[in-house]
C-alpha cells in the first residue's frame, strides 16, 4: 500500500484540560485506519522528566504498562494494544527525560562538535528523530503520535515546536488533531466554544494550525456550533468532530466512524480510501458487551483501589473475558488495608471470584492474605497476579504447611522461611529505574495441569515486572501439601504458575497476563477464571 516515504504522521494534541481521552481518540482512529487495511502504530510522547513511568507510583501516574520488549510505559500503550491487537515497544513511549538523556549523552561523547546545545534545535531534533524512527523502513502507513499534557504547558512547548517543524517539512503527509472540551453550562443551557477558541489560539501562537478538532462534549453539537467552531478556528465544518461522552471506551471507534474522523484524515493526508473499515468483529464485541446474559461480581483486592487507573489492564481484561462468557463482570474494588480475618466474610459477600492484585511493599499484605485464606477455604475461584501469587504461597505456607512466619524477604528480610526471595541477579542491583525482570519470557507448562488445559499448549510467553521469585527450596513441601508449581521458565527453573490441587479454581501467576488481553484476543486465563466464577459458586 505504501511507497517509499509515504508514511503519514498524525499528531494528537490536547487543549483546555487534561483527561479528555487523547489516548482513546488516538487508539480509535488507529483502529479505524487499521480496519481499512492500513498498517498503523501509535506513540505517546510524555513531557515529564522521569526517564519512564517505571519509578512513578500509581497515585502519580496510574498503572505502569509493560511491553513485550520490557519497556515500562504509559498506560495509554495498553489501550493501543487492546484496540489494535499489535505489540508496542520501547519506541512507542518517549519522555522528556529520555530525550534529554540522549542529548546529554551525545554532548558528553562530543557529537555536537563544540556547538552550544540548545532546546532548539537539539532537543527538538531529538524529538523529531524519535517520531520519525517509527516511520523508518516503510513499516507503517500511519504513525499516530499523541502528545501528553495540555497545550500551553511549559513542558510541552518543545513537542509543539517539533510538530510545527515536521508539519512544515512533510506538508500533507502530516496533520494535527487537536482535542478540546466544549463545556455545557447548565445555567445558560448552552454549549460553550470559547475555551476551544482560546486553545486553538494558543496553538497558533506556537505556529501550529490544527487540521481537525475533536470536541469532547456531554451534549450533541448542532450545526450552528460546528460552524461557529469552524469559523473561529480556521477549519472546515467537516473537520469539527464531536466526541460525545459514552459509557464504554470501546464504543469510541464506532462514534468516530459516525463522525467520519477516518475519512477526513484520509482526505486531508491524500491517502486513498478504497475500502470502508471492516468492523464486524468489533461490533460483535460491542453487542456482547451491551447484552450480557448474566452478571458475575468479582472482587479485586489491592492497595490502590481508590484509583481506577491503577489496575487498568486487569479491569479491561475482565471486561474482555466477560464478553466471551456472555456475562457482565461487575467489579468490587476492595482495599487490602481494610480487610481482616474478622470482616472478610462480610466484605466478600456475593462475590463469585477474587483477584489479588500485583504490588510492591508490605502495605495491605495481611488483608491480601486474609482474602486468599477465605478463597482457599471456601472454594471461591481465586486468581493471584504477581504479588497476588506470592501472597497465595505465603498464606499456604503459614496456614497449611505450618510455617507461621513464612514470608517474602521483600516484606521481612529476617523471616525463618523465605518462601519468596529476591532473584539472584537482582541482588547486585541498586538503581531502581528499569532494573526489574521485565518483559516477555517463555514459560513451560506441566502437561497435567489446569494451566495447560486453559492455554491448550505447552509453551507460552508472558510479560513480567518483578524482583522477587519463589524460593525453589520449598517446592517439595508445597507439592506435598497440595500446591503445585505448574509453569516454569525453561532456562532458569523460575516458578511462573502455581495451582492448588483440591480447589475448583485457584491459580497464581508470577507474570502479568493482563498486559496481553485485547478485544480481539481476550486472555485465556481471564476467560477461564470468569467461566469458573460463573458456574462454580
Ligand atoms: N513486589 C513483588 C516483586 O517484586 C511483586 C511485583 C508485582 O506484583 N508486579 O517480586
Amino acid at each position: 500500500m505504501a511507497s517509499p516515504n509515504s508514511t503519514r504522521f498524525i499528531f494528537v494534541t490536547g487543549g483546555v484540560t487534561s483527561s479528555l481521552g487523547k489516548g482513546i481518540i488516538s487508539a480509535s482512529l488507529a483502529k479505524l485506519l487499521q480496519a481499512r487495511g492500513y498498517r498503523v502504530t501509535i506513540q505517546k510522547l510524555d513531557p515529564y522528566i522521569n526517564i519512564d513511568p517505571g519509578t512513578l507510583n500509581p497515585y502519580e501516574h496510574g498503572e505502569c504498562y509493560v511491553t513485550e520488549d520490557g519497556a515500562e510505559t504509559d498506560l495509554d500503550l495498553g489501550h493501543y494494544e487492546r484496540f489494535l491487537n499489535i505489540s508496542t515497544s520501547q519506541a512507542n513511549n518517549v519522555t522528556t527525560g529520555r530525550i534529554y538523556q540522549s542529548v546529554i549523552e551525545k554532548e558528553r561523547r562530543g557529537d555536537y562538535l563544540g556547538e552550544t546545545v540548545q532546546v532548539i534545535p537539539h532537543i527538538t531534533d531529538e524529538i523529531k528523530y524519535r517520531i520519525q524512527l517509527l516511520g523508518e523502513n516503510n513499516q507503517f502507513d500511519f504513525v499516530i503520535t499523541e502528545i501528553g499534557g495540555t497545550v500551553g504547558d511549559i513542558e510541552s512547548l518543545p513537542y509543539i515546536e517539533a510538530i510545527r517543524q515536521l508539519k512544515w517539512d512533510m506538508g500533507t503527509r502530516s496533520l494535527v488533531i487537536h482535542l478540546t472540551l466544549i463545556p455545557y453550562l447548565s445555567a445558560a443551557k448552552e454549549l460553550k466554544t470559547k475555551p476551544t477558541q482560546h486553545s486553538v489560539k494558543t496553538m497558533l501562537e506556537y505556529g501550529v494550525q490544527p487540521d481537525i478538532l475533536v470536541c469532547r462534549t456531554e451534549k450533541h453539537l448542532n450545526d450552528g456550533i460546528r460552524k461557529k467552531i469552524a469559523l473561529f478556528c480556521n477549519v472546515d465544518a467537516s473537520s469539527v468532530i464531536e466526541s460525545i461522552d459514552t459509557d464504554s471506551i470501546y464504543k469510541v471507534p464506532l462514534l468516530m466512524r459516525e463522525e467520519r474522523l477516518d475519512s477526513v484524515v484520509l482526505k486531508k493526508t491524500r491517502a486513498s480510501a478504497q475500502r470502508p473499515p471492516k468492523l464486524k468483529r468489533w461490533k460483535n464485541f460491542i453487542k456482547r458487551l451491551e447484552s450480557p446474559k448474566s452478571t458475575v461480581e468479582i472482587g479485586l483486592v489491592g492497595k490502590y483501589v481508590e484509583l481506577v487507573d491503577a489496575y487498568k489492564s486487569i479491569i479491561e481484561s475482565l471486561i474482555h473475558a466477560g464478553t466471551v462468557n456472555h456475562c457482565r463482570v461487575l467489579l468490587r474494588l476492595i482495599h487490602s488495608e481494610q480487610l481482616s480475618k474478622e470482616n472478610i466474610l462480610e466484605q466478600t459477600r456475593g462475590l463469585k471470584g477474587l483477584i489479588v492484585a500485583p504490588g510492591f511493599g508490605d502495605r495491605g499484605i495481611d488483608g491480601k492474605i486474609a482474602a486468599i485464606s477465605h478463597a482457599r477455604q471456601h472454594n471461591i475461584p481465586f486468581f493471584g497476579i504477581c504479588l497476588g501469587m506470592q501472597c497465595a504461597m505465603i498464606e499456604f505456607a503459614r496456614n497449611v504447611l505450618l510455617m507461621p512466619r513464612a514470608h517474602s524477604t521483600e516484606m521481612d528480610a529476617r523471616t525463618p522461611d523465605p518462601i519468596i526471595d529476591i532473584m539472584e541477579e537482582q541482588k547486585k542491583i541498586h538503581l531502581k529505574g528499569g532494573t526489574m525482570r521485565l518483559g516477555s519470557y517463555p514459560c513451560k507448562l506441566t502437561a497435567a495441569s489446569k494451566a495447560y488445559s486453559i492455554y491448550g499448549k505447552e509453551t507460552i510467553s508472558e510479560r513480567h515486572r518483578h524482583r522477587f521469585e519463589v524460593n525453589n527450596k520449598y517446592l517439595k513441601a508445597f507439592e506435598q501439601g497440595g500446591m503445585k508449581a505448574t509453569g516454569f521458565n525453561p532456562e532458569t527453573g523460575l516458578v511462573e504458575i502455581i495451582e492448588l490441587e483440591d480447589h475448583p479454581w485457584f491459580i497464581g501467576v508470577q507474570f502479568h497476563p493482563e498486559y496481553k488481553s485485547t478485544v480481539d484476543t481476550p486472555h485465556p486465563l481471564f476467560i477461564d477464571f470468569i467461566r469458573a466464577a460463573k458456574i462454580l459458586t
